[in-house]
């Protein structure tokens, strides 16, 4: 990922509140299409310009041809309250992060966890994360049910691997269980990809707990009651579950590896 440096002039007189309005349904914007990665932007005001930070999959994620309707009437919002297109100033690569994925994927998975900044879609042959904007939009012209899914179940992940309050168990069950609100949701957007990209897309379901390592390599798949999603090795060194039918992978429970 890398780090790129947006500007934002104003060319006639305009209020401050305007022009802040316009810039963050910008940035919302380009967040809701995966053109933007975290969630908190701090755009700083100083002679007469506005400048903000942003972390990117890519080089080129700015580009115009990956932009959403949204974030072309956001551009125009932009002129409207007197702002000229914003000029980019690339910084550079981001130390702390993956890079993303450049290779077509023989398959993809929706994984992430709470200390994931990237996209929750990953190449099922390399786990590197696929930059939403690259797919076709999931619904209403952008990825927006995509990035609030991944920011729920990194809510949750983060409250259960605290285990510091009682919210860690409805957390946990959230995404470990397939009778939960997050996974019917996470589970639809996977059918959306793999019904827009042709290419056979997973939902990962967290695994923690068990009585025991036996126990736990005969676990069935939770949907459908299988035993056949047991693989013979773990893919990625990860999943040790993968069920056809069903479109679920699954970890050895992270108690008896
Ligand atoms: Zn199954």
């Amino acid at each position: 990922m890398f780090v790129t440096e947006l500007r934002f002039e104003c060319f006639a007189d305009t209020s401050i509140e305007a022009a802040e309005k316009a810039i963050n349904n910008f940035l919302e914007a380009l967040r809701a299409n995966g053109q933007v990665l975290g969630r908190e932007f701090a755009v700083a005001f100083n002679d007469g310009e506005f400048r903000v930070r942003l972390l990117i999959p890519e080089r080129s994620s700015l580009a115009n041809r990956y932009n959403s309707p949204w974030v072309k009437v956001a551009l125009n919002g932009l002129t409207e309250a007197k702002i000229l297109a914003p000029r980019e100033k690339f910084i550079g690569q981001d130390i702390n992060s993956e890079a993303s994925n450049t290779h077509q994927p023989s398959w993809q998975l929706l994984y992430t966890s709470y200390v994931h900044m990237c996209s929750p879609l990953r190449n099922g042959d390399n786990l590197l994360p696929i930059p939403l904007y690259q797919i076709p939009a999931t619904f209403n012209g952008d990825h927006k049910r995509m990035i609030k899914w991944q920011s729920e179940w990194q809510a949750c992940d983060e409250l259960q691997m605290a285990a510091a309050t009682k919210a860690e168990f409805a957390a946990l069950d959230e995404i470990s269980n397939t009778d939960s609100d997050l996974f019917r949701r996470g589970w639809d957007l996977r059918g959306r990809i793999e019904y827009l990209t042709k290419i056979p897309t997973y939902y990962y379901l967290y695994r923690v707990g068990g009585e025991s390592l036996n126990a736990e390599l005969s676990r069935p798949c939770p949907k459908c009651g299988s035993l056949e999603w047991k693989l013979a090795e773990p893919l990625l060194d990860m999943f040790q579950f993968r069920c056809e039918p069903c479109r679920i992978v699954s970890n050895l429970s992270w108690d008896h590896q």
